[in-house]
């Protein structure tokens, strides 16, 4: 609009400038349009630019008549105190900057110019009008894939669903077809448990299916601190707090305190899951690998530094791939001796072991464990020593969710400081109160433990008896060693077009090259049936791929534990020595008696005829 104009606008509006003649107002309009091209500004922050441009004369000769004004005038002389006071304190801060100062100081052009030569580049974007080539987006993408499928390990994810009222079977994309699942991590079947399911319908129907926000937001309720009240009580410690998984409980514990603890040096066991190593990763902190379960490795690397740097040794109890033990008690005792706290994922052993399913560190202290009711401390027991324990919902407990259990303060300071657990949605109310009745339900019913960990065994004896090459372990996994990652895709696609068995390979990254598998996780409802279909169906495809049983491996001096003796790998391995399972026999016998016992005398079923079942429920009621 015309300058003129505007003004004689603004007159009309204006009950003060209504009184002003009109050469008085032209001449103020033309003075302003000389001096500046900008707006007129009452602002503050307009004012205080306008003490070092040109416009500053004839801005302040209209800001002068227009203070005369009893409406705009107060606002004006308001906002020029705000002004001035703003510019006081600028003086002070960049007295104290020395950032300010250099820009300031001619003596550091260089650094000034570089500044502004950046200033430039972002306000004056590049024309765009050549004709160079765009990034080329789509291509990048292709060309990651394409080393992906280089190097086989391209994942393929099958489609799978899991029949409640049929486990452990599932049909495939195609409805009616039927295959048994032979690796998943819902190892006790508690997905399908009617208690679980029961409680998760009753929550959703009394409180819906969503959580409605963040912790701190709308989404804090009874039934999440039932959850962790539950979960500190399992583990004998201070506090939990739950996560919407257990990765995200791993990266958000190990970076916030790792990062918060001044020079925290890290020590992470070299096969740690990917969960810890973003954490490690995102704490910045200075970490250490040590070799899979090396002591002498692990005190090397501790003894470089001083008692007083804080460190965090970080480790698994069950390692899912190739179901070795971490060696709690001694890495405590290293931990305590070098001044470090220790971080153990539990997420492959809660639930699945311990006389109440709290896991390794638990099972550890077995008869005292049994003895002590969960939620009291037993000093000095493995469990006590270990400083945090992280796990998962997700895995044995059915459903999903990870979570921490520590003390009071470590707990509240990751709440309150970790960004994972502080901006997320909470988890939902049926997830909570599924969680709380899993982990009753297996605080107490030896059953499932009893079967999977026979059913482990038998399978185990099953395919050492082929010559199918099992990896040794004390655990309730059972990895079977190709060796190639190609042969491992072609074996686990036979196995279910060929057999409707569902066993699913593990290339790299997740294992080393050379080193692919087929992971096996036998689960409470694969019975004898099931179990010499599956030992059948490797049998031929190993014959038709023609890939090497133990006895191969034996002449090529071994490979992860396949082809050696036990008393070399005993120490990787981990456990006790000259215990072959962490469940040992007089544990099976004792939980089996348990149910028992709590059952009326009815044994534990199917129980009968496995081998192994046999013996131990035969020396239960002799
Ligand atoms: N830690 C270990 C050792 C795991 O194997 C996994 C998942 O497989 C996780 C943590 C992450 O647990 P979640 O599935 O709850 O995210």
């Amino acid at each position: 609009m015309d300058p003129t104009k505007a003004m004689s606008v603004f007159s009309k509006a204006c009950p003060y400038l209504a009184r002003t003649g009109i050469s008085a107002l032209q001449a103020l309009s033309v003075a302003g349009l000389a001096g500046a091209s900008r707006p007129l500004s009452t602002s503050a922050a307009d004012q205080a630019r306008c003490s070092v441009c040109p416009g500053h004369t004839a801005q302040s000769a209209l800001l002068a008549k227009a203070s005369e004004c009893p409406v705009v005038g107060p606002s004006i002389r308001a906002n020029e105190a705000a002004a001035s006071k703003a510019a006081t304190l600028r003086q002070a801060s960049a007295a104290a900057c020395p950032f300010a100062k250099c820009a300031e100081d001619p003596s550091t052009e260089a650094i000034s110019s570089s500044t502004a030569t950046d200033n430039r580049a972002a306000a004056e974007p590049a024309t765009h009008t050549s004709q160079e080539a765009t990034f080329d987006y789509e291509g990048m993408y292709q060309a990651k894939l394409a080393k992906k499928h280089d190097d086989k390990s391209y994942r393929y994810f099958n489609n799978i669903n899991r029949l409640a009222a049929k486990y452990p079977q599932a049909h495939t994309a195609n409805a009616s077809n039927i295959v048994s699942v032979w690796c998943s991590n819902d190892y006790l079947g508690q997905s399908k448990n009617p208690v679980v399911v029961d409680a998760m319908k009753t929550a959703l129907d009394t409180y819906g299916a969503g959580a409605g926000g963040t912790r701190n937001i709308a989404g804090n309720s009874a039934l999440h601190l039932r959850l962790e009240s539950e979960l500190a009580m399992l583990h004998r410690k201070e506090a939990a707090l739950v996560f919407s998984s257990c990765f995200v409980a791993n990266d958000a514990t190990i970076s916030t305190l790792c990062s918060s603890l001044p020079d925290c040096v890290i020590f992470s066991d070299k096969m740690n899951h990917a969960s810890m190593i973003q954490g490690i990763r995102n704490s910045r902190a200075k970490k250490h690998i040590f070799d899979h379960n090396n002591l002498a490795h692990l005190e090397q690397l501790l003894a470089q530094y001083p008692r007083s740097t804080p460190k965090l040794i970080a480790f698994e109890s069950v390692y899912s791939m190739s179901g070795t033990v971490g060696r709690i008690p001694e890495i405590c005792t290293l931990a305590k001796k070098y001044g470090a706290i220790t971080f153990l994922d539990e997420v492959h052993a809660v639930g699945m072991y311990g006389p109440h399913g709290a896991g390794v560190a638990e099972h550890y202290d077995y008869d005292a464990s049994l003895r002590t009711p969960v939620g009291q401390r037993i000093p000095g027991s493995v469990l006590d020593q270990v400083d945090i324990i992280t796990g998962t919902l997700g895995k044995a407990f059915g459903i999903v969710g990870g979570y921490i259990a520590a003390s009071s303060s470590l707990v509240d300071m990751v709440r309150s400081y970790a960004p994972g657990f502080i901006f997320t949605t909470s988890l939902p109310p049926p997830i909570n109160a599924g969680a709380v009745a899993s982990i009753q339900y297996l605080s107490k019913s030896q059953r499932e433990r009893f079967l999977q960990q026979t059913h482990m065994r038998e399978l185990k004896a099953d395919l050492t008896d082929m010559g199918i090459p099992v990896v040794p372990n004390p655990s309730h996994i059972v990895p079977v060693l190709v060796g190639d990652a190609e042969s491992a895709k072609l074996a686990s696609d036979m196995l279910l077009n060929e057999h409707n068995i569902y066993v699913q390979s593990i290339n790299y990254p997740t294992v080393p090259v050379g080193e692919e598998r087929l992971r096996i996780t036998p689960g409470p409802g694969h019975d004898a049936h099931m179990r010499a279909r599956l030992v059948g169906a490797l049998d031929s495809v190993w014959n038709r791929l023609g890939l090497k049983r133990t006895m191969d491996w034996e002449r090529e001096g071994g490979r992860c534990g396949v082809g050696e003796s036990r008393v070399n790998s005993e120490l990787y391995v981990g456990w006790k020595r000259g215990v072959e399972y962490v469940w040992e026999d007089h544990q099976l016998r004792q939980a089996h008696a348990y149910e028992l016992a709590r059952k009326g005398g009815v044994p534990i079923k199917p129980a009968i005829p496995e081998t192994v079942q046999q013996q131990i429920v035969s020396a239960t009621l002799a």
